[in-house]
């Protein structure tokens, strides 16, 4: 959210791309329509803009800070605009770092390829400080080895001197040797903080950041765990598919937003109704998929059907406008897992469907698996 005063350099700046003129002055379209060479001038007049605007600020020539530059100086992505003016505003200015947590709190998902190349980067650079270090120490071995073999030669003729000139040498290889055991100490700490990193990068492609659930490659990782688990009862394991019923009518009723907040709802209250030990997560859209560890289909099925029971019981209002949106219902599939993971997710698929046709709001088991 820019202030006025942030937005005022880049509204005169968008003027000047558009021929000199306000942006909302209706000479400035006709400028912009009526000479054929405007258009590239204003595109150059933008792409040197966008030069300056990195090499002010130091970021480096990658795809995502042309991106930041351009929604900032064009005001097309107002959100990244905004939070761009109030960084620029602030005392620490702009970095690298802040525009890629920026990115990381605005599009969780997206930032995950660009956060993992700007590891990938870190990490080049320590293995080549580790290298460097290396070299060092090992040049400094030689070198002393060298000195050593040319004071044994000379030390009958000056002992004193020759002893002297080793102690000298001795020293200096003592200190380059704690310097690169410090720079390896750090570089140490710098690859642990950069496999915190990474973790911590894997866990966002693997989140859903509306509800906060694994999404689908956060459960098919936790589904191939289960499966190639030592100890793995594959004949307990099931999966399910829940899918909430008239979603659409949600959106048209309430609007997107309403519509997000009841996915969230209805993603929450499955994972809090259905413990911890069920993993619970977003399939897509306004689907989600259930794993049960150590229970029968039969059981699987009962204890959905409990919660589907539950969340019928409850009546959502609209926090926004304090309409009621009423009551949510879902209807769900399930199958035993067997080896083949794409055919009991099909199994599941096909038994929620057969609950869409009859009526909805149920819960069915997989007819063969
Ligand atoms: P059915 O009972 O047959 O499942 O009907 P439905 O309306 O739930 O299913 P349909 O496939 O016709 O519509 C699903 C709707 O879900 C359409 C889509 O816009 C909406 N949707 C998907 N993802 C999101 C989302 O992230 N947020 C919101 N608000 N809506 C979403
Ligand atoms: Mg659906
Ligand atoms: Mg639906």
């Amino acid at each position: 959210m820019g202030s006025n005063a942030l937005q005022a350099p880049r509204r005169s700046r968008l003027a000047t791309w558009f021929g000199g003129q306000q942006a909302d002055d209706p000479r400035a379209t006709a400028a912009s329509a009526q000479a054929p060479d405007t258009r590239a001038i204003v595109e150059r007049q933008l792409y040197d803009d966008i030069g300056d605007f990195l090499v002010r600020h130091r970021l480096s020539p990658m795809p995502i800070h042309f991106e930041i530059a351009h929604a900032y100086l064009t005001g097309a992505d107002p959100m990244i605009a905004g939070a761009i003016g109030k960084m620029l505003a602030e005392e620490e200015g702009l970095s690298a770092q802040r525009i890629s947590d920026l990115i990381a709190e605005l599009r969780p998902v997206e930032s995950v390829p660009q956060a993992l190349a700007q590891l990938a980067d870190q990490l080049e650079e320590r293995l080549n400080e580790c290298i460097a270090a290396n070299d060092r120490s090992h040049v400094s071995a030689r070198d002393y080895g060298d000195a050593l073999d040319d004071a044994q030669a000379r030390l009958e003729t000056d002992p004193v001197g020759t002893l002297e000139h080793i102690a000298g040498l001795t020293r200096a290889v003592v200190s380059t040797t704690r310097l690169v055991e410090t720079e390896l100490k750090q570089t140490r700490r710098a690859t642990e903080q950069l496999r915190s990193d990474l973790d911590r990068a894997r866990a966002a492609a693997e989140r859903d950041h509306l509800t906060g659930l694994p999404n689908r490659r956060g459960f098919e990782r936790r589904l191939a765990e289960l499966m190639n688990a030592p100890d793995a009862d594959r004949r307990r394991l099931v999966v399910a598919l829940v899918d909430i019923d008239d979603f659409k009518r949600v959106n048209d009723v309430h609007g997107h937003p309403a519509g997000d907040r009841v996915l969230k709802f209805v993603g929450n209250f499955l994972a809090s109704e259905l413990g911890p030990d069920i993993c619970v997560a977003r399939y897509g859209g306004e689907e989600f998929a259930v794993l049960t560890n150590g229970r029968s289909t039969h059981d699987a099925v009962m204890l959905l059907d409990e919660v589907r029971e539950r969340l019928g019981e409850r009546r959502l209002v609209n926090q926004e406008t304090s309409e009621p949106i009423g009551c949510v219902t879902f209807s769900a599939g399930a199958a035993a897992l067997t080896d083949d993971i794409a055919r009991a997710m099909a199994a599941a698929d096909a038994a929620l469907y057969k609950v869409k046709r009859t009526g909805k709001n149920a819960v069915n088991m997989a007819s063969a698996s």
